[in-house]
């Protein structure tokens, strides 16, 4: 893939550490030959990301909350003023109060489903508007979701609400921005663990479930939704757009188990 992304430069959000999906992603974007910017939500994070971003040769690494539009304005007015334009961005960002990540999503609070869903879907909106400006010769769009978007998945919850938006905004966005030659598009990862996943209830048994159950009988990697990304974020993508691509060892095509399955 070397060679693939020369030439090209692009924003990675969502970096908190080297367990992060964006990690995996800025790997195989910088091992393709891409120039990266990063941001980081708050100062406790900036002494995680520095060193990431510089193993990639990235000195650009920018603060962003995304639950502020000042704070986007003021990454996106940095970026530009740095490069001018962009040809991709990579948004790896959700939240939700964990306490609300197990047991009944019936429960959900008013002010955490706005919360979530501020920080978990619309947050891609706001950023995916002002990336588009600084295309003006086409570019690429990933943001990451779950299947809990599509099915009931145990304590996922609001989460899943908030992913099922996600994934609808994707398709509206693809639609807004094609006509510039701007694609959008979700990975729709298997369970991985990280520290946002982390916050789950039973996170382990998920991940255990999935290792079982999928048609690649095995748990997806970084590197997996790395390459994954690679090839929507690349021209290897250019026809694709407005898609859910899951990146899951193809559990989201199962039904049912025969029952010479293995054991459960
Ligand atoms: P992570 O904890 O490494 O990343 C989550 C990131 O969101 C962190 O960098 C955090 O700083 C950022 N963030 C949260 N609130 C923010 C705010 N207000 N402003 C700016 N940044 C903020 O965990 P991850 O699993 O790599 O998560 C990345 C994305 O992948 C999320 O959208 C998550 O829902 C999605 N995802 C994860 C899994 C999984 O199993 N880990 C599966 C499918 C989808």
């Amino acid at each position: 893939a070397s060679g693939l992304m020369a030439g090209k430069r692009g924003l990675i959000m969502g970096l908190a550490n080297d367990k992060s999906i964006a990690w995996g992603i800025a790997r195989a974007l910088a091992g393709a030959g891409a120039e990266l910017a990063f941001s980081y939500q708050g100062e406790a994070l900036k002494k995680r990301v520095d060193p990431l971003a510089a193993q990639l040769g990235s000195q650009l690494v920018l603060p962003c909350d995304v639950g502020d539009g000042a704070s986007i304005d003021s990454l996106f007015e940095r970026l530009n003023k740095e490069w001018g334009k962009l040809d991709f961005l990579v948004h790896a960002i959700g939240f939700s109060d964990k306490e609300q990540l197990r047991g009944r999503y019936a429960e959900t609070t008013r002010e955490n489903f706005l919360m979530t869903m501020d920080i978990s879907v619309y947050s891609f909106t706001a950023v995916a508007r002002r990336a588009a400006a600084m295309m003006p010769d086409g570019g690429s769009m990933v943001t990451l979701t779950y299947y809990g978007a599509e099915r009931v998945m145990p304590h996922y919850n609001v989460m899943g609400v908030a992913k099922a938006a996600l994934e609808a905004s994707v398709r509206y966005l693809a639609e807004d921005f094609g006509k510039d030659g701007i694609r959008v598009n979700a990975i729709s990862a298997g369970p991985i663990k990280t520290l946002a996943a982390s916050g789950i209830g039973d996170f382990r048994y998920i991940m255990k479930w999935n290792e079982l159950n999928s048609p690649l009988r095995r748990n997806v990697s970084q590197e997996d939704v790395g390459n994954s990304a690679l090839y929507l974020l690349s021209d290897l993508g250019a026809g694709v757009t407005g898609e859910t691509h899951h990146v899951d060892a193809g559990y989201h095509v199962v039904g049912m188990k025969a029952v010479d399955a293995p054991d459960i």
